[in-house]
């Protein structure tokens, strides 16, 4: 068992072949969720699973869940599981290397006639990405009692189409109860979707947890003017103070390192027009930290600022916190079982926290957990040229093989 490996170049061509449903002229996917693309990959991906000897259900939030015999069926299994959907203008890999390296741990144990002691499982979340139904991980979120599903249902896309219509028409609204469903363990290998495992040339992230996430919305209020006729000493530009804002945001961030991040990444000026000076200006900001005390700290210090710089700059602030999630970490067992596998395979690895979220990250919340990490050439994601290399999909993937075994294995010693 321990000299068993992927086909890692079965593994890539299985990615390059998916990559046709929806695959854009710039070599990337645009697989919507609930697409016709996504229901054509959906339907190769029930075929695959049902060659690798694996019985097929779907969830009545339209999740994949092939399953391998194990040894016993009564054990929950232990799963492996990521999502097919994509950005509109997606890579070939987010998401989709996860889900197709578990096909690919499924094919090598079959043919390798290792069987497993609990039954594993290979899953296809919908809906992950939130692009047209949002919020995102919707199905993973119902999944594990984050969201309502009649909430999931009632979501609808920029046409008014609604998610549980589309559901229906690309006939993948099955039967199972998400809460009947339980999980032994989930495992889920993704690309990093960051720059820090390339940059420390490391093949494997051993994901610990994901940091703590505040949104802000923010807006700045002054006055407009002629940009000729009014002297600087007696304007009221809100953009001027929210080009301060951003810079002290920018600082926030970098007085905590090395994990702090801030970002303003949406702006909106009104009127919007050369020759007027901006009365009034809204923008979003984006903090994140590991550490939820730090982070609450980083709000301390943004709420401060802005209401300075808005009482020096003659405007008015108005800040709103729309959205917080909290830090949090993964199964101990489930990471050290990552770090082993990483380590006995012979790969550098790190211990690496999300940046992004992930099915992951919600399905934590209702079994043990743990996620395997590989580099994406310049952290690039949700984009056209997001790109890895079969080496390192194949490296994410053997760890992925030989955690899941020795997971099962270890639980298995642990119950008798
Ligand atoms: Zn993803």
């Amino acid at each position: 068992m321990k000299e068993l490996r992927v086909n890692g170049e079965r593994l890539w061509q299985t990615i390059m072949e998916t990559a046709k449903f929806g695959g854009t002229a710039k070599g990337g996917v645009c697989r919507l969720t609930l697409s016709d693309a996504d229901r054509q990959v959906r339907d190769w991906f029930v075929r695959e699973c049902e060659v690798a000897d694996c019985s097929v259900s779907i969830d009545e939030m339209g999740s994949i869940f092939a399953r391998r015999p194990g040894k016993a069926d009564t054990p929950p299994p232990v799963a492996i599981g990521s999502h097919l959907d994509t950005q509109p203008s997606g890579g070939k890999f987010d998401g989709i290397a996860g889900v197709l390296s578990g096909l690919e741990v499924v094919r090598t144990l079959k043919e390798a006639g290792y069987t497993t002691n609990a039954p594993l499982e290979l899953i296809d979340w919908t809906n992950e990405e939130g692009s047209r139904f949002t919020p995102p991980m919707l199905a993973s979120g119902v999944f594990a009692g984050v969201f309502e599903r009649d909430f999931a249902y009632s979501v609808k896309d920029r046409d008014g189409k609604k998610f549980i219509e589309e559901l229906e028409r690309i006939g993948y609204h099955g039967q199972k109860k998400c809460p009947d469903h339980k999980l032994g363990a989930y495992f889920e290998l993704h690309i990093e979707q960051g720059p820090v495992l390339e940059a420390e040339k490391k093949t494997i992230g051993v994901v610990t947890g994901m940091q703590g996430q505040r949104w802000y919305e923010v807006t700045v209020t002054g006055q407009e003017a002629h940009a000729g006729s009014t002297p600087m000493h007696l304007r009221h530009d809100a953009m001027v103070a929210c080009g301060r804002m951003v810079e002290a945001i920018n600082k926030i961030a970098l007085n905590h390192p090395p994990f702090a991040v801030s970002t303003v990444g949406l702006v909106t000026v009104r009127p919007n027009s050369r020759n007027v000076v901006p009365g009034s200006v809204f923008f979003t900001v984006d903090l994140r930290h590991p550490d939820d005390d730090v982070l609450l700290h980083m709000d301390g210090e943004l709420r401060e600022r802005v209401e300075v710089i808005a009482g020096e700059s003659g405007v008015s602030a108005n800040l709103v916190n729309n959205w917080n999630v909290a830090s949090m970490e993964f199964d101990p067992e489930c990471i050290s079982q990552v770090r082993k596998a990483a380590g006995a395979l012979g790969y550098l690895y790190r211990d690496i926290i999300s940046g992004a979220g992930h099915d992951a990250i919600y399905i934590a919340r209702v079994t043990p957990t743990g996620m395997i990490f590989i580099p994406c050439e310049h952290g690039i994601s949700h984009n056209e040229l997001e790109n890895t290399t079969p080496e390192y999909i194949a490296a994410g993937a053997n760890v992925l093989l030989h955690t899941v075994v020795a997971y099962d294995a270890a639980r298995n010693a642990a119950m008798r």
